[in-house]
């Protein structure tokens, strides 16, 4: 039998380890949005009844969503996701900077795609980019960032939490360094919100990405939190809607469960930290006990609920596809390098080998996960891991 034909999963039996990657609806949230996707269709922009309940519910989304997150709901601007409030931001730092005749921005090796693709396109229209590479642990320090400033920089991204490894940057710290050189600074917390405490007014953050797909809301929605006197340039231009930053009718069903999600997050955020740091710790403990794992990055700046290990000599393609098998959804790293052969940028920017990257292997919990699940993981990991040695070995 091809290995490609396995047996379609009933959903009850699957182990779901990939909320890196993204998580399921939150029944609230898909609550929370069935009336505007059914009878309450009404475009925002509209002055009639139906079109003012949408633009109420928006505006409601908007403020509870600013409650949470400590800004202001005009410093709030809705986007289609991560990616996008990404690719908006450093835009919109860039644009900032050659204003002030300043082309240098400084950002870290292990960012998301968005972050690099973008800084890509930015070096190509003149702008000079350091990219940091993090510490054997994954790790950006203060000082590296203190480093590469220079009086030409306009501009420092490094994201909250690392997506490959789960790594907490010390957003809080490099952002005060920002705040004192009058270089402003973005971070992707993508990973964070919902996980882990953001004050937005308390943090000297100027512009913050997040998706809400990440914390049990929908896809295809998100936010640029855009400090107030900047102005996010557009990359969609067209009609008025979010103060002229991005043209395009209201997701409205999209804001509504992002903000009904956000708000199961927040409020369940310390009972499920507690939950999913004891869940990852036993997964690591597990895991490790296999010969020749390594973990990637450290137990005590893990934010979130990733475990990333190496296994030495083991292809985790052939891996990934045993224990998606065996019905658990895990991940080589990203899931946007997933399928691609090459080891991840992330561990390859930690100094890590490539041939040991290439056994890399990332659960990342949530707050539904079990004990029991972690344990099942262990146990066919290890099994797994057993055979293809067995295989491989004898193969020389
Ligand atoms: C998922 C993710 C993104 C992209 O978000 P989308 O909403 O899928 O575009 C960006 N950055 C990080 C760190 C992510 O994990």
């Amino acid at each position: 039998m091809s290995v490609f034909q396995h047996n379609i999963q009933n959903d009850s039996e699957v182990i779901y380890a990939d909320h890196a990657a993204t998580t399921p609806l939150a029944p609230e949230a898909l609550e929370a949005m069935l009336p505007y996707l059914a009878g309450s269709f009404g475009n925002p922009g509209s002055h009639h009844t139906m079109g003012q309940q949408a633009a109420r519910a928006v505006l409601s989304a908007r403020e509870r969503m600013a409650e949470l997150l400590h800004c202001r709901p005009r410093e709030i601007y809705f986007t289609s996701g991560g990616s996008e409030a990404d690719n908006q931001a450093l835009l919109t730092a860039a644009d900032w900077g050659r204003r002030q005749g300043k082309h240098h921005i400084i950002s870290a090796a292990l960012e998301h795609p968005a972050v690099l693709r973008t800084l890509g396109f930015l070096e190509s229209q003149g702008f000079s980019i350091t990219l940091l590479n993090p510490n054997r642990k994954g790790w950006i320090s203060v000082e590296q960032v203190c480093a590469a400033l220079c009086t030409d920089t306009c501009l420092v991204s490094i994201m909250t939490v690392n997506n490959e490894t789960g790594m907490r940057q010390p957003v809080e710290e490099i952002a005060a360094l920002c705040r004192t050189q009058g270089v402003l600074f973005h971070t992707d917390a993508v990973q964070a919100v919902g996980q882990i405490p953001l004050d937005f007014a308390e943090m000297q953050i100027d512009l913050l990405s997040l998706s809400a797909h990440k914390f049990h809301g929908p896809k295809g929605i998100g936010a640029l939190l855009c400090r107030k006197g900047l102005t996010p340039v557009p990359l969609i231009r067209g009609g008025g809607q979010e103060r002229g930053s991005r043209a395009g009718t209201e997701n409205v069903p999209g804001v509504v469960g992002m903000a009904e999600a956000l708000r199961l997050s927040c409020a369940g955020m310390e009972a499920s930290h507690a939950h999913i740091a004891r869940l990852c710790d036993r997964l690591t403990d597990g895991l490790l006990r296999i010969p020749k794992t390594y973990l990637n990055g450290d137990r005590a700046c893990r934010a979130s609920g990733i475990v990333s290990v190496c296994i030495a000599g083991i292809e985790r393609d052939m891996l990934l596809l045993l224990l998606d098998q065996d019905g658990i959804c895990a991940s080589a790293g990203s899931a946007c390098s997933a399928g691609a052969l090459q080891p991840s940028h992330v561990l390859k920017s930690m100094g890590i080998p490539d041939e040991l990257a290439r056994g890399a292997l990332r659960f990342s919990l949530g707050r539904d996960n079990t004990m029991e699940e972690v344990e099942t993981i262990i146990r066919k990991v290890t099994e797994i891991v057993r055979t293809l040695r067995g295989t491989q070995g004898g193969m020389g």
